[in-house]
């Protein structure tokens, strides 16, 4: 199923042997991509190798396996020297990757992230990741599928990311809702050319019910709709609710999430949370659903919270205030997109702040994404 991708290769419209550049208004999938099956040593371990082509190249490695944890671990440059230790970030108050993080059933390190992490050069990169038991305990000789991403970076303020907002089921039949989550994506368009991306979204559905899971846990038809596309795309799916919660606006598959076929490739947002209420989408609604598409896919393009809601926490960039209180961080990052909630002087949406701003280095973040091409 997945090699379909393995010719998702860079893009040659005239055949000239050499990648042509952007064209604007038309994205050629410019993203390179190798998949293959490995089985880490006895110890847990398992060393990936990167090839970066072009200098200030991307990339990104997507570890998946059937069930079992996994966790990205270092990060070794062509001179052989470490670049990231995930010790060094394990227990630290700044997030920079969520992906030295156990989790089940993918890794996923998607590098540089910041400006001061980059620009790569041309070499041979390492990646070292590790499968791990339930239980956190490194577990050797398991399988694992390999896919590793790579793309050149022509132009580092700017770049067009493919969408598919796709409906679960039923909810198409709601034509108000589907009138307000049209009405959202155009202000999500918006949100991000103002920080150089150019969303690409097109509307789909999926066969899935609308009462979604966790984020976390994955659907197998997610991996089933990204099998099926012609092009790589970021999959947002629109259900009910999600994990039953009346409340939850909308969860991330991930910090960054893969841009590659896994159960949990997606974002997913539930119109209800972000109707308000009285479940019936005002103006104010529209646009709070708009931010909660932008702040969710900004996650899964390598967002953290500016600073988590208990102000001990912080993004690892430099730019967004490490506030350390209520007060102090609203009034700061209150109106940031990725603040950790709506900031609202009542019970309606009405009542809420903008959060439309991203910093020049978040801009940065989300440009270096392997999927913002
Ligand atoms: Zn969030």
């Amino acid at each position: 199923m997945i090699l379909l991708w393995l010719c998702a290769c860079a893009h040659d419209d005239d055949d000239d042997g050499v990648d042509d550049p952007k064209k604007p208004g038309v994205t050629a999938d410019i993203v390179s991509s190798t998949v293959y099956d490995a089985t880490s040593d006895r110890d847990g371990y398992l060393s990936i190798p990167v090839e970066v082509t072009e200098d200030g190249g991307i990339f990104q490695v997507v570890v998946t396996r059937e069930r079992g944890m996994l966790s990205t671990e270092y990060l070794n440059g062509p001179d052989g020297s470490a670049i990231l230790d995930w010790e060094d970030w394990y227990d630290s108050s700044f997030s920079l990757t969520e992906s030295f993080f156990p989790t089940e059933f993918a890794t996923t390190l998607n590098w540089p992230v910041r400006e001061e992490d980059g620009p790569l050069e041309v070499g041979s990169y390492e990646v070292i990741i590790s499968t791990l038991d339930a239980q956190g305990y490194y577990a050797g000789r398991e399988n694992v599928q390999v896919e590793v991403l790579t793309r050149a970076e022509p132009n580092a303020a700017r770049g067009a990311l493919r969408v598919v907002v796709a409906y679960a089921e039923g909810v198409r039949d709601e034509p108000d809702v589907v009138a307000s989550v049209e009405a959202a994506v155009d202000y999500w368009v918006e949100l991000y050319a103002a920080v150089g991306v150019t969303l690409e979204p097109e509307y789909s559905d999926i066969a899935v019910d609308a009462e979604l899971p966790d984020t976390y846990e994955g659907l197998p038809e997610i991996s089933a709709f990204h099998d099926s596309q012609d092009q790589r795309t970021l999959l947002m799916v629109v259900g009910e609710r999600i994990a039953a919660d009346r409340w939850l606006y909308g969860e991330a598959g991930g910090i960054p999430g893969p841009y590659a076929s896994a159960d949990h490739a997606a974002v997913f947002v539930s119109w209800l949370a972000n109707a308000g209420s009285d479940a019936e989408f005002q103006e104010a609604d529209i646009l709070l659903f708009g931010e909660t598409m932008a702040h969710e896919v900004g996650h899964f393009v390598g967002l953290f919270h500016p600073v988590e809601d208990g102000w001990e926490y912080w993004d690892a960039l430099e730019d967004t205030s490490d506030c350390t209180g209520m007060g102090a961080c609203e009034g700061s990052l209150g109106a940031n997109l990725m603040f950790p909630y709506p900031v609202c002087t009542g019970g309606s949406a009405a009542s809420c702040l903008r959060q439309d701003v991203l910093s020049g280095g978040q801009a940065g973040v989300v440009n270096r994404y392997v999927g913002v091409e």
